[in-house]
Parts: C-alpha cells; structure tokens; sequence
C-alpha cells in the first residue's frame, strides 16, 4: 500500500473534520457550546410529530415528493409572520439544514475559476464549502467592533467580483447584525458587474434579533440577487430535523434543482418539518426568554469587566484572555461547555436556561477567581 492512502484530494489532506467538541451530559451537564434552543418541544408537539412520522411511515417504500410543495408553503407562509412580505412558494427552497442549502448555492453558482467572499471573522463553515466545490474563497476584515466598513467592503466586491457573497446577520461568532443600508450597497456592488454575484444574507440566527434590527427579507422584493437563509436549528428548538431553507427569486430556487441530490429531502424529514411548523407558535415560543437571557447574560459580563461584543443572536462572544484555552478548560472541569472559537482570546458563550445560565456564571467566577 502506497502511503498515500485513502488517495485523498490533496488539498484535503490533512485536514481535520469540521465540529465543535461533543462531551456526554455527564461530562459537561452544561452545554452552551453550538447555539441550540435549550428548550425541547412539548410532549403534545412530541406526539404529533411522531403521529405525522408514523403516516410518512406507511407508505416509505416510495420516494419522497422532489419538489416538497407542501413544505415549501409552509415555510413561505412562516416567512411571512418573520420579516417576509408577499413570500410565495417558488421563492422558497430548502435542503437537510442550511448548511446544505448554502452548499448548493457554492455548487450551483461558485465553482473553479469563481470567488466566494465574506468578511472575518465569521463563521467557519464558508471556507469548507467554498474548498469542496472549487470556488476561490477571499475573506475581508470586519472593523475592531466586529461590524463592516461599508466602503471597504464594496470596493473589494467590486475588486474581485464574487459569484457569491455570504454574510450571517447576525454573525456567527460576533453576533452582530447587518443594517439594511449594508445589504442593499453589496446588492448593488454584485449587480454591477458580469454576470453578477449572489449575496446570501444567512439568518440562521435572525428570530433572535432585538426589536429594531431588520430582517433582509424586507429588500427581497428590491434586489434580485438577494438570497436569505433560515433554518429550523436554532429560534425553531429543532437542530435534530436538521431543516434549513432560503427565500430568493425563483429563478434562483429554479436553478439549484439542477444540482440537488435526487429526493433529498426524505418523506421523514418532510412530515417532521410540517408537523414541527404547525407548532411554531409552541417551538418559537421561548425566543423572547432567550433575548431576555441574552440581554442579561451581556450586562453581567460588562459588570465583570469583560469585553463584550454587542449581540442579536443567541450567543454572546466575550473576552479578552490572554489564555482562552485555559478558560475553557476550567469551564469544562465545572460541567459547563462553552465555544472556544472566534478572534483569540474571546471565548462564546450559548444562551440557556436561567438555570444553566446561572451555572456558567458561577463556574466562569471561579475559573477567573483561580486563574487571576
Ligand atoms: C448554526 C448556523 C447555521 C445553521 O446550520 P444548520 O445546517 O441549518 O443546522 C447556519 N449558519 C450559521 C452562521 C450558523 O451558526
């Protein structure tokens, strides 16, 4: 056997897999650690999801519809109760988790010889798809307080002109949203060019955002390059579904049918995404808890003397330390899992229960108390 084996693509090799550390809930019974809802479905809400499995069930020796027309309306009339207007069902499109949609976006519209860009830091899965499909990735900087420079950022998508453009509001880690005015002028900027990029908005964390901050799916009728992202990760408590989706012009919906998988989304997936959508007001039901939580989580941590990044998503990073390693550590050794990821020496804390909440507080006390 030669040593190259498995023969691997190069650029590949090497390489570790993408995610966070998984610990038992007997190692960390505290885990803040990748941004979940921390609270599950009601046992009513249980229940019917297993009853619409349990139909999808019966007739499983048949593939799923391809074009999940049910599903789509479902999700374009959620939309609209989100921030959306006048969303149809050919405007929406979705994928197992938006991870898989965003890919599809790098398959159908990046590709060798193509650019991909976004603006450090940000979430670390956008150089993984942009490497998977050939695309050229290009990373800008965002300002010290983690938001862009507008004339920057146009000035280097009009320099490289990007096929695709990809921007979490709020961003994954910083959580710091993106104001419309920014959305609009890299709209603008991807439009002036041949044949024009896509700007993909990812809103993964967008039912969390404070009242105040917009929602991209309001310029979706003035910008046909626009695309944004949801899933049902996050605000909708359903990271096991693994459901994301996007709304954008049908003409973009139109074309990543040439690049999905055949039937990806299976009959179990499809009947569990429109029970979990019938109970929306249920499953989204402790989003406001959680900004509360948010909120206060940022205060307490100002009050420590911590640096701490303006938040509208679930998490909040927060920092400096000159050892961030070791701070996580002592966390982990307290049963409390947080991120070790962003900008060194900031750490990311998820948003729990009151209770887990109090813990993490407790535990950080003390790590910082032993390690001043
Ligand atoms: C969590 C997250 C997602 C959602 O991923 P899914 O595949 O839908 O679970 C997307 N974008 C960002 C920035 C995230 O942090």
């Amino acid at each position: 056997m030669s040593a190259a084996f498995p023969p691997l693509r190069q650029e590949l090799q090497g390489i570790e897999p993408y995610g966070a550390p998984q610990l038992s809930l007997e190692q960390a019974p505290v885990q803040l650690n990748v941004n979940e809802n921390p609270y599950g479905p009601s046992p009513e809400a249980a229940a019917d999801i297993a009853r619409s499995v349990a139909e999808a069930a019966a007739s499983l020796n048949r593939y799923p519809d391809r074009e999940f027309v049910e599903l789509r309306s479902a999700l374009a009339a959620y939309l609209d109760t989100s921030g959306g207007t006048g969303i149809t069902p050919d405007m929406v499109w979705a994928a197992n988790g938006s991870n898989e949609v965003m890919l599809q976006l790098l398959q159908a519209f990046g590709g060798p010889g193509r650019v991909a860009l976004s603006f450090a830091p940000t979430y670390s899965m956008y150089p993984e798809y942009a490497r998977d499909t050939m695309t050229e990735w290009v990373a800008g900087h965002r300002a010290e307080d983690f938001s862009l420079d507008l004339d920057a950022a146009r000035d280097l998508v009009l320099e490289r002109r990007p096929s695709v453009v990809l921007l979490p509001s709020p961003n994954n880690p910083t959580g710091t949203a993106l104001p419309p005015e920014a959305v609009t002028m890299l709209c603008e900027a991807a439009a002036s060019y041949e044949p024009g990029g896509l700007v993909v908005v990812d809103e993964a964390y967008g039912e969390f955002r404070r009242a105040g901050t917009s929602s991209a799916l309001e310029l979706l009728p003035r910008h046909r390059n626009l695309v944004v992202t949801r899933t049902m990760s996050k605000a909708f408590a359903a990271a096991g579904l693994r459901l994301g989706y996007l709304a954008a012009d049908p003409a973009i919906c139109d074309a990543i049918r040439v690049v999905r998988l055949p039937y990806h989304l299976s009959s179990v997936t499809q009947a569990t995404a429109l029970a979990a959508l019938r109970h929306a007001p249920e499953l989204l039901g402790r989003v406001d808890d959680l900004r509360a939580e948010r909120d206060a989580t940022v205060t307490w941590l100002r009050e420590q003397g911590f640096e701490v990044a303006d938040s509208d998503a679930n998490f909040v990073l927060f920092g400096r330390f000159a050892d961030r390693h070791a701070v996580w550590q002592g966390l982990v050794e307290r049963g409390v899992l947080i991120r070790e990821t962003g900008p060194d020496g900031w750490l990311r804390v998820s948003v729990g229960t009151p209770e887990e909440m109090t813990a993490f507080k407790k535990a950080l006390t003390d790590v910082t108390k032993e390690q001043a």
